[in-house]
């Protein structure tokens, strides 16, 4: 494509609220036939909602939520802000948390009152055998998180997010114009991945941590694809670097995600994804 032609399309982007961050991504996208998204704040609403509180070791419903909301006090993880929010509904006071950590794609750890609290999946506390309450909230296709104090299991919060609703439609579209893989990347587990992708008639893969998306993406450039990747949070700028072309939910994401992708969605919009397709294969026809 020519300069001209290509910072035409960037400028055309960018008034529909795509931050492209160069032509050459038109032209990668124009050749994409590999889509990888990641589940949750991607493609589901970035708004989950509490359903559950359980505890599994003798403290009270307000105790266990008090103590993981102010674990998750300081991160910005939409389900640390669900966890905030039904305290919060609660009237329950948070604590000051010490030591606080942050693991992309597991969980939060910080000290409590002299507490050690664990926030995080399954993966991250390395349990080895899932409780039969935190079972059944899976089977509901609900994200869990599971809360250790002192190492100790002390209860499972279940969290339920929706679709975005342009998604299905834009997927679908997507497909018409020639993306012939589309899969869901997710840290979330195996029933809430199938239900999302159920929904959507895409493949997926569950239980990834944020190095397991990156090396996905490498397996599909192995193979000659070109891979476009989008995602929204710190765990995903990895893959969204590596990606041909790493896409970035800019409206909710994260900093960091928006820094290592390769374009950004300025609105919190998944019809624009479409739109942006588009806009590459024009850009090439008009200059082939
Ligand atoms: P996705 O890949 O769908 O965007 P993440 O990689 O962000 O999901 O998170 C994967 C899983 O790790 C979540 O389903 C949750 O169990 C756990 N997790 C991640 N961050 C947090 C957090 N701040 N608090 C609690 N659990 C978390
Ligand atoms: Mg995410």
């Amino acid at each position: 494509a020519t300069p001209i032609a290509m910072l035409a399309s960037v400028g055309a982007g960018a008034k529909h609220g795509l931050l492209i961050k160069g032509g050459r991504y038109l032209e990668l996208l124009a050749k994409a036939d590999t889509l990888l998204i990641d589940k949750t704040g991607t493609l589901t609403s970035g708004k989950p909602r509490l359903t559950d509180v359980v505890p599994l070791n003798g403290l009270g419903k307000d105790e266990l939520l008090r103590l993981a909301a102010s674990a998750e006090r300081y991160s910005e993880h939409p389900l640390a802000e669900a966890v905030r929010s039904a305290a919060l509904e609660r009237e329950l006071s948070l604590l000051e948390p010490r030591d606080f950590s942050t693991d992309p794609g597991r969980g939060v750890r910080a000290a409590v009152n002299g507490v050690t609290i664990e926030v995080g999946s399954w993966r991250m506390l390395g349990e080895d055998e899932i409780p039969a309450r935190a079972a059944a909230l899976e089977s509901q296709g609900k994200t869990l998180l599971y809360v250790r104090t002192n190492g100790a299991l002390a209860g499972v919060l279940a969290a339920a997010d929706a679709l975005r609703p342009e998604a299905p439609g834009a997927l679908a579209e997507l497909k018409g114009l020639g993306v012939k893989h589309i899969e869901l990347l997710t840290g979330d587990n195996e029933r809430t991945a199938q239900a999302a992708a159920g929904q959507l008639g895409i493949a997926y893969r569950a239980n990834l941590l944020p190095e397991d998306k990156i090396r996905i993406v490498k397996e599909y450039q192995a193979e000659g694809r070109t891979v476009v990747m989008m995602g929204d949070g710190v765990n995903d700028a990895p893959a969204l670097a590596q990606a041909n072309v790493g896409i970035a939910m800019g409206a909710y994401g994260s900093d960091v995600a928006i820094e290592a992708a390769h374009i950004a969605l300025l609105r919190d919009d998944w019809s624009l994804l479409p739109r942006l397709f588009r806009i590459a294969r024009r850009t090439m026809h008009v200059v082939k």
